[in-house]
């Protein structure tokens, strides 16, 4: 494992203490062999002075909710030092009043709530201590004679622990075990299927010796076992689309709310798919008991009867649950939250993007994990009643409440057409900041970066062939598991001409994309619209169809039509529960096509002030293309579950449509 502390950089913080503690907790954060997603956690011992100028020792330690690898010094929680100790010397300490002594002991109200292994720190004499859960260090741990192993590694260096439930029992286990132990002569405590300590006077020394430790661990793996996974077996994979859409529906109706599912098909995925063993090596448990409640204890095992063996999955997940209850907890949903499809790949399921990259990311790593563990003589996790423990220990519970995201579309997913700007650009940044997964269509290039988000992915399409458009769509599936809204906007405004002079190659084009190519896309989203969450298609109308002008027959009669098959669309579908509406938008002008001097050139045709001009309609007001898309975005929602078939005019009031 490769050190990445660099001392010029470290010079910079000599001074400041602290940001010498940010600066190598993100050392450790940014090395994913380390810490994944909010695991570990680091802390300084320091003396100040409080406000009447008498010194005190402070433990600042790593706050509850921060990540290590971005951790700045606001991410750390000053406590009393003296005080966090002495309550290992207690007899019991229940969790919530360990939380209540915790926040007794806070020097500074505005901190977040300090880390549950907070007491364990305060306890290890050294001004720097650093933990991690290091894939080698606890791969090994999770071996069969894991602790002569480990001997063999390290000799006398490190203490060794049993695994201990976190919080108040393991901080009291940390503290009779260690009232005799020479420190000067340890250099880290692992504690089994857990993860390491390491610490030290010296913030580099401390983060050295994590480095050290672990490469030694990852050598041992390289020479008792394999270190380098072997993918050879693996394949290119092609699941049926609508299975992957079918088995979001099922997660997701078990999870209480939408989902997004992710397919994987990289090369461990595959590889890992195919070992005939997998059911077996899969299912013992996670690497460190902390995966748990992003994972749950053991993925799905998928066969070619993958309905059958997920719905024994829920049934297998709620028998872990009574066989381990105690009275007054109530069970967590049942969906698993990765599955391993047998010779197909791996599968991600969780309520927002976020997690499920996160979950893609623990996946990797198990697989990995188990792989090593395998090579070393057997995978052996820690028995499920310890897994079962943690899973429903409130403190952990209430750390994935806290990253949770907001916003009235999480889990959703939505395909907008036409959205590299305009008014498909700003359904697409209003749907993404409620919450939703938006795959974007265009034909323009830029349409992959024109927003920067991980819930965002832009494809570029021609809507107008039909090929391009499954190809579209299978990438969306595969990303994000199924489609519950579609968003068809694309079109044209072709260059005014009286029908006398309208060529054929105009009116066809016209045609082609403001109509053909949604009738194309709405028939190729439709199987997948039909395994949606609350499914619903707005079409992008136009005040053309209730009022059409001269010189537009191209653009108007495409857009008639257009609102024709979404009226026939909402008959069809309306028995699957999915809702068509289509939206007639006029003069948005904050297009691009509307530039500064197009609306100056019409503005004074009509004998008005570009103002006047742009609230030239019945409530004087200006209608913008994000307004559009707040009525996009309320139409996607249980405010409209009783409308379909609906025109709605978003045009300050047209008195020739009134
Ligand atoms: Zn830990």
């Amino acid at each position: 494992m490769q050190s990445l502390w660099n001392d010029k950089k470290a010079q910079d913080f000599q001074d400041d203490q602290l940001q010498l503690r940010a600066y190598s907790s993100r050392l450790l954060g940014e090395n994913d062999q380390l810490i994944l997603h909010g695991g570990g956690n680091t802390s300084i011992k320091v003396s100040e002075s409080d406000i009447y100028g008498e010194q005190r020792d402070v433990l600042y330690i790593k706050g509850s909710g921060h990540d290590l690898k971005t951790i700045e010094v606001d991410g750390f929680t000053p406590v009393d030092l003296k005080y966090v100790k002495k309550l290992a010397t207690l007899e019991k300490l229940s969790d919530s009043e360990m939380i209540t002594q915790m926040k007794l002991s806070m020097l500074n109200p505005n901190s977040p709530l300090p880390s549950v292994e907070t007491i364990l720190h305060a306890l290890i004499p050294f001004k720097f201590v650093d933990h991690t859960h290091s894939d080698a260090v606890v791969t090994i741990t999770n071996t069969e004679g894991s602790v002569e192993k480990l001997r063999e590694i390290y000799g006398d260096d490190v203490l060794v622990l049993d695994y201990t439930m976190p919080g108040f029992i393991l901080s009291k286990y940390v503290y009779e075990k260690t009232l005799e132990l020479d420190w000067q002569k340890t250099k880290a405590i692992i504690l089994l299927h857990h993860g390491i300590f390491t610490f030290h006077d010296e913030a580099s020394v401390s983060y050295q010796n994590m480095i050290d430790l672990v490469t030694k661990a990852e050598d041992y793996i390289k020479e008792k076992g394999c270190f380098d996974v072997d993918t050879s077996s693996s394949f290119k994979s092609d699941p049926a689309l609508l299975d992957l859409a079918k088995m979001r529906k099922m997660a997701a109706l078990k999870m209480g709310e939408s989902c997004i599912l992710k397919f994987k098909d990289d090369p461990l995925s595959t590889s890992f798919s195919a070992k005939e063993d997998v059911a077996s090596i899969a299912t013992k448990g996670p690497v460190t008991p902390d995966h748990v409640i992003q994972t749950k204890r053991i993925p799905a095992i998928l066969g070619k009867n993958w309905e059958e063996d997920f719905a024994n999955y829920i049934k297998d997940y709620q028998q872990y649950f009574e066989r381990n209850q105690s009275a007054d907890l109530v069970c967590l949903d049942p969906s698993p939250r990765f599955a391993i499809w047998k010779n197909t790949g791996v599968v991600v399921m969780a309520e927002n993007h976020r997690a499920a990259k996160a979950i893609s990311n623990i996946a990797d790593h198990t697989m990995k994990s188990i792989c090593w563990g395998q090579s070393l003589g057997g995978w052996n996790t820690l028995g499920e009643k310890e897994i079962f423990d943690l899973e429903y220990w409130e403190l952990e519970q209430a750390k994935l409440k806290r990253i949770k995201s907001v916003g009235q579309l999480q889990g959703k997913v939505a395909v907008v057409s036409g959205s590299a700007s305009g008014i498909g650009l700003s359904c697409t940044k209003k749907l993404l900041n409620e919450g939703a997964c938006v795959v974007g269509f265009d034909i323009d290039p830029k349409i992959k970066s024109c927003v920067d988000s991980p819930n965002y992915l832009g494809i570029c399409v021609d809507l107008t062939v039909t090929e391009e458009i499954k190809n579209a769509l299978a990438q969306c599936i595969k990303n994000f598991g199924g489609i519950d809204i579609l968003v068809s906007n694309a079109g044209i405004f072709p260059k005014s001409a009286p029908i006398k002079d309208l060529s054929d190659e105009l009116w066809e084009k016209s045609v082609s994309i403001n109509l053909s190519s949604h009738f194309k896309l709405l028939r190729e989203t439709i199987p997948y619209l039909e395994h949606g969450m609350s499914p619903c298609v707005v079409l992008m109308g136009s005040k053309n169809v209730p009022a059409p002008g001269p010189g537009a027959a191209s653009y108007s009669a495409a857009k008639a039509a257009l609102t024709q098959l979404a009226r026939v669309a909402a008959l069809e579908l309306g028995e699957k529960g999915i809702r068509v509406n289509t939206v007639h938008p006029n003069a948005v002008y904050d297009t691009a096509i509307w530039t500064d001097e197009v609306l100056n050139a019409r503005a004074k045709h009509y004998g008005l002030t570009v103002e006047e001009y742009k609230k030239n309609n019945v409530l004087k007001s200006e209608v913008t293309s994000s307004g559009v898309a707040n009525l996009v975005f309320q139409l996607t929602t249980d405010n409209f579950s009783n409308t379909t078939g609906a025109q709605i005019p978003i045009d300050g009031g047209n008195d020739r449509v009134i």
